[in-house]
């Protein structure tokens, strides 16, 4: 069975809503939870992504409860996955458009990425 923490430590990178305020209220949010957290591999090197979860503090707002995230956070992998778009869709590039093998395509990862290897 792989160990949880694999990938090592890595920078802690938090995430908040793009928007400080509520966009039905316009009342302030506020910092409710860590709506999730893991360690992403991207092209770039691998981040310790902080989600966190904020609220309207309005308790009478029509979305009182609603809980607002990061799109850049969300932006970078999927749910329960931990790479990147990015490593995705290099690996997509290198199989199913250059023909690469499996072999070929771990290499690539492994070392640093050249502009043959580069996903358009
Ligand atoms: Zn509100």
């Amino acid at each position: 069975m792989l160990e949880k923490n694999r990938l090592g430590a890595a920078p802690r990178v938090y995430f908040r809503p793009e928007f400080k305020n509520c966009p039905h209220c316009d009342s302030k949010l506020r910092r409710t939870h860590t709506a999730w957290e893991k360690k992403i591999v991207t092209r770039d090197g691998i981040i310790h992504a902080w989600s966190m979860a904020y609220a309207s503090k309005n308790l009478d707002c029509s979305h009182a409860g609603v809980a607002y995230k990061s799109a850049e956070a969300e932006m970078l992998s999927m749910k329960h996955s931990s790479y990147g778009y990015d490593v995705l869709a290099l690996v997509g590039e290198l199989r199913f458009k250059q023909h690469r093998t499996v072999a070929e395509i771990a290499e690539a990862l492994a070392g640093p990425i050249t502009s043959d290897d580069k996903a358009y």
